[in-house]
C-alpha cells in the first residue's frame, strides 16, 4: 500500500493528542481531548471519538503511543499506570475491528525517540538512544533504522543496588527514574531550599549561580550518566537524545552526564558519542504513533 497519510493518537495521563500525520512527519488537525479517567469503556469510547472526528477516506492506518510496556504480540499494554487500559484487553485488534485499518501501538517513549530518529535531533544518524525526562523516566531506541520494539524501558535501569525506591506501581529500587526526573530534581530541591521551590525554580537558581542548586543538578547528572553508559555499552548508538520537561535543565545535567559517560562507556565511545536535546517538542509522541501506524500498513 502507497498511502499517504495515517491518523496518530498520543494517549497520556491527562490528555489525548491525535492529528493526521504524513509521511514526512507533518501533522495536521491536530486535536487535544483530556483522557477519560473513570473507566476502561470510557477511554475507549474517548479514543473512538478522537480517530472518528479525523478519519476519512485518505487515512490508511491507525497508530497510538500508550504510556505502559507494550506487549507487542498480543497487542495488549501491560503495566499501564496513568490510564484506565488493562491488560485484559486486546487493544490493537479492538482499535482494527472497530476502524477496519491496520493499527500499530507502541509505547509513548518508544514512539517519541522514533519521531527525533526520523524528523528530530537524531535524523541524521542510524542508531540512537533516547531518555525522555518528565514526571517519569522513558527511553526508546533506535538500531540500524529500525524501532528497537522491546519494552526499552530505559527509566528502570537498575543504577544504584538497593538505592532509592522506584515510582508508582513499580516495586524497584535504584531505578534510573529514581533520580533523574522533575519530581526527583524537585524533592532534592525542597529538601534543601523549602517546599516553593520545584526544578523550574531550581535550574532557574542554576542559572544565577546558587552553588547549591548548581550541585543538585550536577548530582542528577551524574547518575543520568550512569544510565547512559550502560545504555551505551549496550546499543553502541551514534547519538544519545535527552528529551521530556526536565531537559530544560540543559548543560547543567548534560555537562555532568557526559563525563561520567567518557568514564563508563566502552572503547571510549563517550568521547564520540554526543548527548543532546530532543527537537520535536511535545509533537514527538503523536508524530511517532503517526510513523508506528505506518509501519503497520507495511
Ligand atoms: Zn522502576
Amino acid at each position: 500500500m502507497n498511502g499517504k497519510r495515517v491518523i496518530g493518537v498520543d494517549l497520556g495521563g491527562t490528555k489525548i493528542l491525535a492529528g493526521i500525520v504524513d509521511r514526512e512527519g507533518r501533522v495536521e488537525q491536530r486535536r487535544e481531548h483530556p483522557t477519560p479517567a473513570e473507566s476502561q469503556e470510557a477511554l475507549l469510547d474517548g479514543l473512538d471519538v478522537a480517530v472518528e472526528e479525523l478519519l476519512d477516506d485518505d487515512v490508511v492506518a491507525l497508530g497510538f503511543g500508550i504510556p505502559s510496556p507494550i506487549d507487542q504480540r498480543s497487542g495488549r499494554a501491560l503495566q499501564a499506570v496513568n490510564i484506565r487500559l488493562g491488560d485484559d484487553i486486546d487493544f490493537r485488534t479492538r482499535m482494527a475491528e472497530r476502524f477496519k485499518l491496520p493499527v500499530g501501538i507502541e509505547n509513548d517513549a518508544n514512539a517519541a525517540a522514533y519521531a527525533e530518529f526520523r524528523f528530530g535531533a537524531a535524523r541524521a544518524v542510524d542508531s540512537m538512544v533516547m531518555l525522555t525526562l518528565g514526571t517519569g523516566c522513558g527511553g526508546g531506541a533506535v538500531i540500524d533504522g529500525k524501532l528497537f520494539r522491546g519494552w526499552a524501558e530505559f527509566g528502570h535501569m537498575v543504577i544504584v543496588h538497593d538505592g532509592l525506591p522506584c515510582q508508582g506501581t513499580c516495586t524497584g529500587r535504584g531505578h534510573l527514574e529514581a533520580y533523574v526526573t522533575g519530581v526527583a530534581a524537585t524533592k532534592l530541591a525542597q529538601k534543601e531550599f523549602g517546599p516553593a521551590v520545584d526544578a523550574h525554580r531550581l535550574v532557574r537558581l542554576a542559572a544565577e549561580r546558587e552553588p547549591r542548586a548548581l550541585e543538585i543538578l550536577d548530582g542528577i547528572g551524574r547518575h543520568l550518566g550512569s544510565g547512559i553508559g550502560s545504555l551505551v555499552n549496550i546499543f553502541n548508538p551514534e547519538l544519545v537524545v535527552i528529551g521530556g520537561g526536565f531537559a530544560a535543565a540543559g548543560d547543567f545535567v548534560l555537562d555532568p552526564a557526559r563525563e561520567i559517560l567518557r568514564r563508563e562507556a566502552l572503547a571510549k565511545a563517550g568521547y564520540r558519542v554526543p548527548i543532546v536535546r530532543a527537537e520535536l517538542g511535545t509533537a514527538a509522541g503523536l508524530i511517532g504513533a503517526g510513523l508506528v501506524a505506518f509501519d503497520a500498513v507495511g
